[in-house]
């Protein structure tokens, strides 16, 4: 199978991805030059599966293997997905995609998955979309090195907490220490070491 992705050859588009990418680099604090990602646009979901290597579900419109920034083409955006089009929604999703990218080249890990998945929902201004706010967490401490539909749920409303009570400085400082964490043990520790309360969640409720 031919793999159609094909570069970014829409101004709006690109304008779209360079200002999704300044944004993002002033919130990690991070200075040119650097390892920018590349963008690439994929045409349809069979090749969204094929480039993937799963079958994705219908909202998988993005995507990141720490050099490239998959995007599905927002040529077809309604029909190969169960997104409506439109720009603001574009920009949060390549905003989202950075977010990750930014969070790998710190720490170079994806995990643990709460944190890099929260930041990116939290900072692309994408909580709207979880309307349901938790009342108590009682599941993101299972996302640290595997994912699925659920941690949408919490990830971001943790973020939100922690940049809430501690400031978006510290929450920085937290995960350029991260880099390299092997397991979930370093995380907490780190995460102890900073904000000097348990990563829990009776400590992280209390913050809700
Ligand atoms: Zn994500």
């Amino acid at each position: 199978m031919i793999l159609k992705v094909s570069k970014l050859d829409d101004q709006k588009i690109e304008q779209l991805c360079l200002k999704g990418l300044s944004e993002v680099e002033s919130f990690f604090d991070v200075k040119k030059p650097y390892n920018e990602p590349k963008f690439c646009l994929i045409d349809d979901r069979e090749c969204i599966d094929y480039a993937y290597g799963t079958k994705t579900e219908a909202w998988v419109v993005g995507w990141g293997n720490g050099k490239y920034i998959f995007l599905l083409n927002p040529n077809n955006y309604e029909k190969e997905s169960n997104h409506k089009y439109t720009d603001d929604e574009y920009s949060r999703l390549i905003k989202h995609e950075v977010i990750h990218y930014f969070y790998k080249s710190l720490t170079a890990t994806d995990n643990p998955r709460w944190l890099t998945e929260g930041l990116s929902i939290y900072l692309s201004n994408q909580l709207a979309r979880y309307k349901q706010r938790p009342t108590k967490f009682t599941t993101f401490l299972d996302y640290y090195d595997k994912t699925d539909a659920k941690i949408y749920k919490e990830a971001g409303f943790v973020i939100g907490c922690l940049i809430n009570k501690f400031g978006k400085d510290k929450l920085l400082v937290f995960i350029r220490k991260l880099r390299g964490n092997k397991n979930s043990e370093d995380v907490d520790k780190i995460f102890t070491e900073i904000f000097g309360v348990e990563l829990s969640y009776t400590e992280i409720n209390k913050l809700l």
